[in-house]
């Protein structure tokens, strides 16, 4: 090692001909990723020379330890240097020329239409991702050890290769880059300065590119909590997403066994209108980004939180299928999922009524937690909320009780009744109240499923919206119904209405309903709501086509469905069951257009009379 590097050309041994035009298919998709590569082969080259001095295998300077990124159009080359440990001759040929690769046809085989980019990396490929974008490549390099002479390698991107006698006077490597044509895009200083600051922004050693300096961020999530301010948080959560409001609160993940794993995860304010923005978790490998695709390694339903995580132990190069069967990743989700479900326990716990405060936007989670994750559910219990039409918050628990006694069915069974929408169903809301019953609302795209998942998970409760029935019909107590018509007036109502019916296909239907109810009350069955609304969400074709699936309950004891059966005259019966139903209609605001102008001048007639 201590003579000088002798002229020697070879072969890069591996068992292809050429690998250079796998790599340059297989990265096509993400060519940038060069930078990445290089940049952090220097930073490593830095970072084993600090440990070498720190053990006091080295005891030469260290310097100011910085990646220097240069660019020249004119030149069409792009340099990468260091003043990290470098490389003997020798450790150039062990490093660079072997590639740790058997078989690359294998390889093109085995990741057919897999995620191309991520791929290279795993076989110790990151350096020639170069070739990505470089005709020619140069390593200028001088190692640390005492007696090293410079060497210098070059390669054309052939398997043919040259390492010389190089004439570099300092410790450390450079990569100089010629810049084949179509990638002179990189050439773009602009460019470089967007690359180096996306990958690299939050590692501590300084990079520059032509001589200024790109990160300058800060890695918070490394630092320790007990270190960090409510303030240092929210800077941080404003630097990563300029565009979103405060956060709500945050988890910073900090695990080394089984595992190592740091992050800060942020739980952002939801606006239930919009739809929920997936994807906004970085994931990095030692401060150093990776993806911001974090689908496998965080559970579904967490996707919606912002924020960093960082994870040398994730299996980054490989393919998904793999990153699934992975157990890093799944122990690092079910952790995640843990400390998740701990935070929000701790918050309910600690301090309820800003909790409740803070449920409009933490409920989207949960609830989709618990719908998704059966381990999450099981915590999700204690802390889940809903909220009545009063603006009262009981946990599941709670409303059990709250109801208990008022809501029982004569099957034994706890009949929770909610409102999607307390405007336009205030109308049936009045109706249940008028019972003592409690109303919920549960009026989040979610909470349809939302329901169904209590009535599955939680014993002995059905929940029905409260336009699912005729008021006393939702909660069947099997009290003996106050009878007033006998069967001919109720056949008679019946088809006074069907006759007064615009639509003539509705169900129309006779029950014995207190006096006090309205004379006619519109429902939807709760079981084709829910199935039309699933079919919705899952944009699939609604099985149901255009039909109503309103159900027109006429209230047999009410005093004006009485008089209605008493009226002789049929036209006269005709007007008034248009009327009742038309009223039905406008209490839900559902009288538009040409039946509303009809109801309108019919009532001024009335009024006339
Ligand atoms: P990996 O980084 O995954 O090991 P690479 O192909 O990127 O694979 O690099 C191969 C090896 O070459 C590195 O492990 C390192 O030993 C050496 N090397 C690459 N770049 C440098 C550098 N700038 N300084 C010192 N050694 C380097």
């Amino acid at each position: 090692m201590s003579s000088a590097v002798e002229e020697e050309k070879g072969t890069i041994s591996i068992h292809t001909e050429n690998i250079f035009p796998i790599i340059k298919k297989f990265l096509y998709s993400d060519h940038e990723i060069f930078l990445r590569e290089l940049v952090s082969n220097a930073v490593d080259a830095l970072q084993k020379l600090k440990r070498i001095s720190a053990i006091g295998e080295y005891d030469g300077e260290i310097g100011e330890a910085k990646v220097e990124v240069k660019v020249d159009a004119d030149a069409k080359t792009i340099t990468i240097s260091d003043n990290g440990i470098g490389m003997t001759a020798e450790e150039i040929k062990k490093y660079i020329n072997q590639i740790a690769f058997s078989g690359a046809s294998e390889f093109l085989e085995k990741y057919k239409g897999e995620d191309k980019g991520q791929i290279i990396g795993q076989f110790g490929l990151g350096f020639y991702s170069a070739f990505m974008v470089a005709r020619e490549v140069e390593i200028d390099t001088l190692s640390w050890r005492p007696e090293a002479t410079p060497a210098r390698w070059v390669c054309d991107g052939s398997t043919e290769f040259s390492i010389s006698a190089g004439s570099r006077t300092e410790r450390g490597t450079t990569i100089t880059l010629h810049i084949a044509e179509d990638s002179e895009e990189f050439l773009d200083s602009y460019k470089l300065r967007e690359i180096l600051s996306k990958y690299f922004k939050f590692i501590p050693t300084p990079i520059e590119l032509d001589g200024e300096r790109v990160n300058t961020g800060e890695p918070l999530w490394s630092k320790s909590p007990a270190d960090l301010t409510d303030e240092d948080y929210k800077k941080f959560y404003r630097d990563l997403y300029p565009m979103s409001g405060d956060p709500l609160f945050w988890i910073h993940l900090n695990v080394d066994f089984p595992f190592n794993l740091t992050g800060i995860l942020y739980f952002p304010k939801v606006d239930p209108k919009m739809e929920v923005q997936k994807d906004k978790i970085k994931l990095y490998s030692r401060q150093v980004f990776i993806t911001d695709e974090v689908k496998d390694v965080v559970p579904e339903f967490l996707m919606l939180l912002h924020g960093i995580i960082d994870s040398p132990d994730i299996p980054l190069n490989v393919s998904r299928s793999f990153l699934q069967a992975d157990g890093n990743v799944k122990k690092i989700n079910s952790h995640i999922t843990k400390k998740v479900a701990d935070k929000l326990a701790e918050l309910y716990r600690d301090d309820r009524d800003a909790y409740e405060q803070k449920w409009q936007d933490i409920g989207v989670f949960v609830k989709y937690g618990m719908l998704t994750e059966p381990k999450f559910n099981d915590r999700a219990k204690d802390f889940c909320l809903v909220r009545n039409t009063d603006g009262k918050f009981f946990n599941i628990e709670e409303y059990r009780e709250k109801v208990r006694y008022n809501q029982t069915d004569k099957d034994d069974n706890l009949v929770w009744l909610y409102t999607s929408d307390a405007d336009a169903q205030a109308v049936y809301i009045d109706a249940v109240k008028k019972r003592d019953y409690d109303v919920l609302v549960l009026d989040h795209v979610l909470d349809n499923h939302f329901a169904q998942h209590l009535e599955r998970v939680a014993e002995k409760i059905t929940v029905k919206r409260i336009d699912g029935d005729s008021p006393d019909k939702l909660i069947d107590k099997g009290t003996p119904e106050l009878d007033l018509l006998t069967s001919e007036q109720k056949e008679l109502a019946i088809a006074t209405f069907k006759a007064a019916l615009v639509n003539d296909k509705l169900d129309v239907k006779i029950e014995n309903l207190s006096a006090d109810d309205l004379p006619v009350t519109l429902t939807q069955s709760e079981q084709m709501r829910r199935m039309r609304d699933m079919y919705k969400a899952q944009g699939m074709a609604d099985f149901f086509g255009s039909m109503d699936l309103t159900s027109v309950i006429v209230n047999a004891n009410h005093p004006l469905v009485n008089q209605l059966v008493a009226t002789e005259d049929e036209a006269n019966r005709n007007v008034l069951a248009a009327q009742l139903y038309d009223l039905a209609l406008l209490s839900q605001g559902k009288l538009t257009g040409k039946g509303l102008s009809e109801f309108v001048n019919r009532s001024l007639n009335f009024l006339g009379k």
